[in-house]
């Protein structure tokens, strides 16, 4: 049976898994297809092709961009990209560049709530001060007994308008979109019901996302409620979107998410793997 899971983290963002690590655990769990979604970044890809090679695991090559749409901080999942397209690359290296930058912020406002060593922490679960990942920040703020569930930091700390919320200028909507075509990919609205967005907003968002060329919106996701799965599987055909499912596996810090487990996709809904899959002919038929 195939099993397809279009979202996932390696430990190049905020995965605690290395690509090959991650390969070997999507296998283990029967994914036959796996598309890496790494924050901003496509430096998995690679390890990710070369370990699912003898598995006879299919990797997409993929990335899930961080964006603006009005005040909101919106992701953007790009599948079946090339890594290696100049707009592509340049367009990451600016948004590592931003990254990078808040990290340091975010540990200054920490410092100043008199809670040091934060930046050192962080780095050292990052492994490179352009990928730290307010999850980052969350996991020490765990280990060292600060908080007592990783929802915790976000709601005192690091959520919108918090003591060490610093927002990043993320590339609007139109250019993430713009860049994933470019770089030959399909641009999948990631989580749509985890913005908090009212119903007439999500609406608005759905509408400019389709007009800018975005191709799909996640359906399925693993934290979604099923009443949630049915209501974005209705939006997903009043506008035209193709239909994404994944777990968003993030590894042991976020144990309640595991590869390839998820909600089906409703019926009606037209899987955005239909799109890199055309039918095959019947040959029965002249
Ligand atoms: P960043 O891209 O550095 O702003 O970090 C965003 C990441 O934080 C997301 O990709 C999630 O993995 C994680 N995150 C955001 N909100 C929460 C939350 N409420 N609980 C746990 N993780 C979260
Ligand atoms: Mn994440
Ligand atoms: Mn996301
Ligand atoms: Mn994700």
């Amino acid at each position: 049976m195939p099993l397809i899971d279009l979202h996932s983290h390696s430990h190049y963002s905020d995965g605690s898994l290395s690509p090959a690590e991650l390969v070997a655990r999507a296998h283990a769990r029967g994914v036959t297809t796996l598309a890496l979604t790494d924050h901003d970044s496509v430096a998995g890809v690679a390890e990710a092709q070369a370990a699912a090679a003898s598995l006879g695991l299919s990797i997409v090559p993929a990335l899930e961009l961080s964006a603006l749409w009005r005040k909101h901080n919106v992701h953007i999942v790009g599948l079946g990209v090339d890594t290696e397209h100049t707009g592509l690359t340049q367009a990451l290296a600016a948004q590592a560049g931003a990254r990078g930058r808040r990290a340091l912020a975010i540990a200054e406002c920490f410092e100043k709530l008199k809670m040091p060593g934060s930046y050192e922490a962080a780095l050292a679960l990052a492994g490179n001060p352009e990928s730290i990942s307010r999850t980052h920040f969350a996991q020490w703020l765990m280990s060292s007994g600060k908080i007592t569930a990783m929802q915790q930091a976000f709601d005192r700390y690091l959520g919108q308008g918090k003591k060490a919320d610093v927002p990043i200028p993320w590339m609007p909507l139109e250019q993430a979109i713009a860049v994933i075509r470019a770089a030959g990919g399909l641009p999948v609205l990631a989580h749509p019901g985890r913005y908090g967005l009212s119903k007439t907003k999500l609406r608005e968002l759905l509408a400019e996302f389709k007009a800018l060329g975005g191709a799909a919106m996640e359906v399925a996701t693993a934290t979604e409620k099923p009443d949630t799965v049915r209501y974005l599987g209705q939006l997903s055909q009043q506008f035209e979107l193709h239909a994404s499912q994944g777990s968003d596996y993030h590894g042991s810090h976020m144990p309640w998410i595991e590869l390839g487990r998820f909600p089906a996709l409703p019926a009606g809904c037209l899987p955005v793997w239909s799109l890199w899959q055309p039918a095959t002919p019947n040959k029965d038929v002249p």
